[in-house]
């Protein structure tokens, strides 16, 4: 018996629970039918094992082996085994298929573990050949599943998904994450990376529920503007203000939602310092063709949040204008927004700088503190990506305006 005055808690505890069910049956069934309008396939590749490698593979109940267009190869009840890419292809425990595409299926979700993470979807193994009937060179471990499963993947990669206040601010991710994604497939990538190259996403062992609500509460919704589908980029920390996609060389055209906005929240960003060793100096300004070394950098360019975004090098024999993004990408650096560059000793060169990614579209640590500040995620959306409108993904992605 409980007494009246501990009777609300029940009552909160019980609708938590109900809630909590609620979300994950619901969940299990919108994760169902992939083949629906609006969740078409996606490719995420997992890993890429080199001549030799090998990684632990396990299946949980029944599974098959296949490859487009035959009959089944292989079929089971439970596998613990070990994916190796083998001199004459995807070697699976003692098996050896010939084929250069094969498929593993389980019936039961949630059923594929590879190393150590688990994974939905199904596994497609690509295998290379230097030749048509040379040795194998190596093996493309590529996870295919439904575009909304992909999306809570991202979420839960891109973003802390535990905090209570972060709901609006995982669910304007969810859309950026999505919107990306389907941009890409009408591209027709044959796969997406699994890291920041494209989007971070994770295994099924770091969803949560409210990455699950959040997922489900803007399914098949993605951003357009007078162009068409919004290639939706984000990142981590944006020091005071966004930047503009087609300047920073992101985008071929100027789009409006992509030009960059003030981010008062981010305002007093945390810095950081970064070495780039002196072969990492050497080696780009060989390939760049300056020389064979760099005597000094300076900004031609700076954008609004004082990222260096066009880089006059001079090299040992010549000078060069550089975006600033291939310099990031070059050296590893957390941002553009470099504020002292400090020679070494040693030849390598220390950076300082505040901020954090590329900069373009949606800066995660705003969206987190306006989550926090109360705003929803269609403001969210509309601070980031100004103009933008949210539209449900077409059946044919090659219609799509
Ligand atoms: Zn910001």
């Amino acid at each position: 018996m409980t007494t009246p005055k501990s009777s609300p808690r029940w009552f909160l505890f019980l609708g938590t629970l109900a809630l909590l069910l609620a979300v994950g049956l619901f969940w299990k069934k919108a994760s169902q039918d992939p083949q629906q309008w609006h969740n078409p396939w996606v490719r995420v590749k997992l890993l890429e094992l080199s001549y030799g490698e090998e990684v632990p593979l396990e299946l949980r109940g029944h599974w098959s082996l296949f490859s487009p267009g035959h009959p089944v190869l292989q079929e089971g009840v439970d596998l613990q085994s070990m994916l190796k890419a083998d001199a004459q292809g995807a070697r699976i425990g003692a098996w050896l298929p010939k084929q250069a595409h094969l498929i593993l299926r389980t019936e039961g979700e949630d059923a594929i573990r590879l190393g150590n993470r688990w994974y939905r979807g199904e596994l497609h193994l690509f295998v290379e050949r230097k030749s048509k009937k040379g040795m194998a060179t190596g093996l493309q471990v590529v996870l295919q599943l439904p575009l909304e499963d992909y999306v809570l993947g991202v979420v839960c990669g891109e973003m802390p998904t535990t905090a209570e206040a972060s709901s609006h601010a995982l669910r304007a991710q969810a859309v950026a994450a999505r919107s990306y994604a389907a941009h890409q497939l009408q591209q027709d990538r044959p796969w997406l990376q699994a890291d920041t190259r494209d989007q971070r996403f994770l295994g099924i062992d770091f969803e949560t529920d409210r990455a699950k609500h959040a997922v489900l509460a803007t399914r098949g919704l993605v951003l357009k503007d007078a162009t068409g589908l919004l290639p939706a980029w984000f990142h981590a920390d944006c020091g005071g203000a966004t930047a503009h996609a087609e300047r920073l060389g992101f985008s071929s055209q100027n789009r409006r939602p992509l030009e960059g906005v003030l981010d008062p929240l981010c305002q007093s960003p945390q810095t950081w310092t970064h070495p780039v060793t002196a072969e990492q100096l050497d080696r780009f300004a060989q390939e760049q063709g300056v020389g064979r070394w760099i005597r000094s950098f300076s900004a031609e360019e700076k954008d609004a949040a004082g990222r260096w975004t066009k880089i006059l090098i001079e090299g040992e024999r010549a000078e060069g204008l550089f975006a600033g993004e291939l310099l990031r990408k070059a050296f590893g650096a957390p941002s553009l927004q470099w504020t002292r560059l400090t020679p070494q000793q040693d030849g390598s060169l220390m950076l300082e700088g505040y901020g954090s990614g590329h900069g373009v579209g949606l800066c995660q640590k705003g969206a987190l503190r306006r989550s926090r500040a109360g705003e929803t995620w269609e403001t969210i959306l509309q601070s980031y990506y100004p103009g933008a409108e949210l539209h449900e993904l077409p059946p044919d992605l090659s219609w799509f305006p």
